[in-house]
């Protein structure tokens, strides 16, 4: 669909009858897959674009916007998620559209994309969770943050995971990022804290039957290399009736990591979270019944069950290393030790999954790219009008903020490819046709206005019991709520 102007005379005479694409006369259309921060960042992004006339349209695989804003942010983190204030008023843009309930690969494919659009992005970010590789990860009472995350905010594709909490008193997370700090405070906080949030349902009813009083916090590296923020591990010894301990011999520092701090390579996170927890660790056990352990230089080596279920994880100690460029990595030393845990929780990142007709890297589990620009493989050439922004872009680090200027800068390569393109004009009912196609296709296409009946209905049933919303969490039953 895109006209590339090039430099002979022939060309450029045709040319000159086309309107400039991103022009009144000609609209950029662009197809924006998935509806998460970066989604709605690269849109915004592109509506700033000085005089580009662009419509965008944002599909997403559930009726509901806002990626993992609804369905990763954990529920006692209200204040995050306002930031959809942010996306409504980019939604009130008059070149936007949301064409939620649409699954790329199952009711759309790329060429049909290709066939309706100057420009895709895919925004699609990591749906699944990485895996720790050793033996007994198979038992029952092994479970990945991103499944208990996505089951606790409601998503639909998760609603029927089991959790069983009422035989578990201790519970270990591997992993020392946001999500394990997330996952740690759902599991041990009194569950009546929760209450009035926006917490599925099932997960309250679960929570509240909840044996755990233990989690023990996992961290391969020390406590200068925790990936967490300071403000979580705060939150976390801050939680009412729950103490955090910690040896006050784990966060003595290596000769490693004292250079590393000194030659300035650390994240300015890497001082705080270390003296707040030396402060932390004199602090003593605490009286409470409720507590986490956070131990360091640990890595799990092997889960131990009995009659298929986790009973044990088996700890190797670590020590740091410099890697060549000074970066303090784990290493194993020839000393384990076991804990007891009737579950684990692996936080240790998130990972993208293939969708079909899009180019994946499996060994980063990204789309392969340059700065954005979608290739056909690592190294491989650019796939022209495709680009990529995001956790699919750059794998999954950074806050939710993080992503605007990470939209932005591939927006600039969507814009500088733009140069000097032309196409010929729309007809009248172009924007309807992708509709007819998809209804044609006996797909339910739910538009921004219908997600807002639903916000406004999950809102209604969540004030009568006293919470920020009462989340629905079956597709059908949203649609219900929708239409009905
Ligand atoms: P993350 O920040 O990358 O943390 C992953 C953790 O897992 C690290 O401590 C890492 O240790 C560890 N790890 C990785 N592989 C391991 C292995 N094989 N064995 C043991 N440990 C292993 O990832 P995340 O926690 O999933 O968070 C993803 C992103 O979302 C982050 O940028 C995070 O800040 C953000 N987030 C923010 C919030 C919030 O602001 N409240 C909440 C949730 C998530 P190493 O450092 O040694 O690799």
């Amino acid at each position: 669909m895109i006209g590339v102007r090039g430099d002979g005379l022939a060309e450029s005479t045709t040319i000159m009858t086309k309107p400039g694409l991103g022009t009144p006369s000609r609209p950029l259309r662009v197809a924006v897959i998935g509806s998460g921060p970066s989604g709605f960042y690269a849109v915004e992004a592109l509506f700033k674009v000085g005089d580009l006339v662009v419509r965008c349209d944002v599909f997403d695989r559930l009726p509901t916007p806002y990626g993992l804003v609804r369905g990763g942010v954990a529920p006692d983190h209200q204040k995050i998620k306002s930031v959809t204030r942010i996306y409504d008023k980019i939604a009130a843009h008059p070149g936007f559209r949301f064409l939620g309930n649409v699954k790329l690969g199952r009711d759309l494919q790329v060429e049909d994309l290709a066939a309706h659009y100057d420009q895709i992005v895919y925004a699609v970010g990591n749906e699944s969770a990485r895996e720790l590789g050793i033996p007994g990860e198979d038992l029952e009472g092994v479970c990945s943050a991103t499944e208990f995350v996505f089951w606790y905010n409601g998503h639909p594709d998760y609603r029927e995971c089991e959790f069983d909490l009422s035989r578990t008193r201790r519970v270990a997370v591997v992993g020392n990022g946001n999500v394990a700090m997330d996952v740690c405070r759902v599991l041990i906080q009194d569950p009546e804290r929760l209450a009035e949030t926006d917490i599925a349902d099932h997960a309250l009813d679960v929570l509240r039957n909840s044996a755990v009083r233990e989690v023990v916090l996992l961290g391969r590296r020390g406590p200068a290399q925790a990936a967490f923020s300071p403000k979580e591990i705060k939150e976390v010894a801050e939680l009412e009736g729950v103490d955090l301990e910690i040896d006050p011999e784990s966060v003595e520092l290596d000769d490693v990591t004292k250079a590393w701090l000194a030659g300035g390579a650390a994240p300015k996170s890497a001082e705080k979270n270390l003296a707040f927890l030396a402060e932390v660790a004199v602090r003593g056990p605490g009286s409470n019944e409720r507590k986490v352990h956070s131990r360091f230089l640990v890595s799990p080596v092997e889960l131990v069950g009995e009659g298929g279920r986790l009973t044990r994880v088996r700890l190797q100690r670590n020590e740091i290393f410099a890697a060549r460029d000074g970066t303090p990595r784990p290493r194993g030393l020839d000393d384990t030790f076991d804990e007891e845990v009737q579950m684990l929780f692996t936080a240790i990142g998130y990972r993208g999954i293939p969708i079909p007709g899009v180019p994946f890297d499996a060994e980063w589990g990204l789309i392969p790219n340059d700065e954005g620009r979608v290739l056909t493989a690592r190294g491989g050439s650019i796939v022209p009008g495709q680009y990529v922004v995001g956790w699919a872009k750059r794998g999954p680090s950074g806050l939710i903020g993080t992503n605007s200027p990470d939209s932005k800068a591939t927006v600039e390569k969507m814009v500088e490819d733009l140069r000097g393109q032309t196409a010929d004009p729309l007809p009248e009912d172009e924007a309807e046709r992708i509709l007819t196609l998809l209804r044609g296709r006996g797909v339910d296409v739910v538009s921004f206005a219908d997600w807002q009946r639903l916000d406004a209905f999950e809102q209604e049933r969540g004030k009568a019991l006293g919470r920020v919303r009462q989340k629905l969490v079956e597709i059908d039953a949203m649609l219900g709520a929708i239409r009905g």
